[in-house]
């Protein structure tokens, strides 16, 4: 039987480009209209029992090279589990070797958030009591961009992921931050409901999930960098998000992604908004310091570089919400490679350790709200 790749599914991306042998050669597809790509995600059929090597041929002229040494590809026979395998980086060239006595295999850049399990987040989250489901607006393609209000507090709180679709682990996040939020029994949860209102967008690109994107829609157009002026042609997820936040205001949002290069969680700040006060700034410093001291899955070390004095880019959300709202706004970066503080040689950065981030972070949001 001859080995078969597809990637024609909900999020799949690769293309093939030749079969030698044990040694299959293989490209990333381009986000549509967009030069950016990385993301991959894969089913072989056919390769039952035979050590195949697998080469991403164009691995080094990706958006993120410098995410590649270090990484290890994840790697699952049933769609459940996802396992690191080694993975060697070199000339440009992605590759891995996989023998396996299963009939199907998948790779993928990090564990798939599929658009169906996005469907089913939604559904059981509506189902929840005391949760309001809003369609906000529609993307590109037509889907739907659904935000779920909870609790009844004064602060308003908006909680929003996967404006980049490839960043799988940010609706992983979401799923445990819901998870938490759904909890009626849990004091964590009360209290937090008790003083603000949450408002809650899983997932900002569901199009660019569908279609196997790294970081933009339909159009390809980066959502991160619209938010100064974002329009109904290019960039109505965010024209819809913006607006219902511009009818609640915002008192403290969290953009959720994931980072390529750096083995780490952590926080990116608003530093160099117009409006900027130290007092704004310290309550943003104080829940990242907060975050830290409670969970070995954070830490303030590694991260990217602040924004000088009056330079922020006001496209990207996290600046854009803190400057409109004077809201305490940060973006939540988790990584492709591991937490190497807390590492976990199986399965690295993982959807488990996502989801209970997830929890983490509304436990520390739970001891600052009051000066939020
Ligand atoms: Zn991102």
């Amino acid at each position: 039987m001859s080995i078969q790749i597809n990637a024609a599914f909900d999020g799949g991306n690769i293309r093939l480009v030749a079969i030698t042998g044990d040694r299959i050669d293989l490209e990333i597809a381009q986000d549509h209209q967009s030069d950016f790509f990385q993301w991959f995600y894969f089913r072989v059929a056919g390769a039952k029992g035979r050590k195949i090597t697998y080469r991403i041929v164009n691995a080094g002229s990706s958006a993120y090279p410098f995410g590649w040494p270090g990484y290890k590809t994840r790697v699952s026979t049933d769609r459940i589990d996802w396992r690191m395998i080694e993975t060697r980086y070199a000339d440009g060239v992605l590759e891995f070797d996989w023998e396996g006595d299963s009939e199907l295999v998948w790779f993928a850049y990090f564990a798939p958030y599929t658009m169906e399990r996005h469907d089913a987040l939604v559904a059981a989250t509506a189902l929840q009591p005391g949760v309001i489901h809003r369609q906000l607006g529609l993307s590109l393609d037509g889907r739907a961009i659904d935000c779920f209000s909870i609790g009844d507090g004064p602060k308003q709180v908006w909680l929003y992921a996967r404006q980049h679709p490839g960043e799988s682990m940010a609706e992983w996040w979401m799923e445990g931050a819901l998870e938490r939020l759904t909890d009626s029994g849990d004091p964590v949860t009360a209290t937090l409901l008790a003083k603000a209102t949450f408002h809650v967008v899983p997932n900002m690109n569901p199009d660019g999930t569908f279609r196997g994107h790294l970081r933009t829609n339909a159009a390809g157009v980066n959502l991160n960098r619209e938010w100064h002026t974002p329009t109904a042609e290019q960039s109505p997820e965010v024209l819809c998000v913006r607006n219902a936040m511009d009818e609640t205001g915002v008192a403290f949002a969290m953009d959720v992604h994931g980072d390529e290069a750096i083995p780490a969680n952590f926080l990116a700040g608003f530093e160099g908004i117009p409006s900027w006060t130290d007092e704004l700034g310290e309550k943003y410093y104080d829940f990242a310091r907060r975050l830290a001291a409670h969970t070995p899955d954070f830490q303030v070390e590694k991260g990217y570089e602040k924004s000088s004095p009056g330079k922020a880019n006001l496209s990207m959300s996290t600046n854009q919400v803190a400057e409109r709202f004077g809201a305490v706004a940060m973006t939540l970066e988790m990584p492709f490679k591991d937490h190497d503080a807390n590492a976990d040689p199986e399965f690295g950065w993982s959807p488990e350790r996502s989801k209970q981030l997830g929890h983490s972070c509304l436990e520390v949001l739970a001891e600052v709200i009051d000066t939020i």
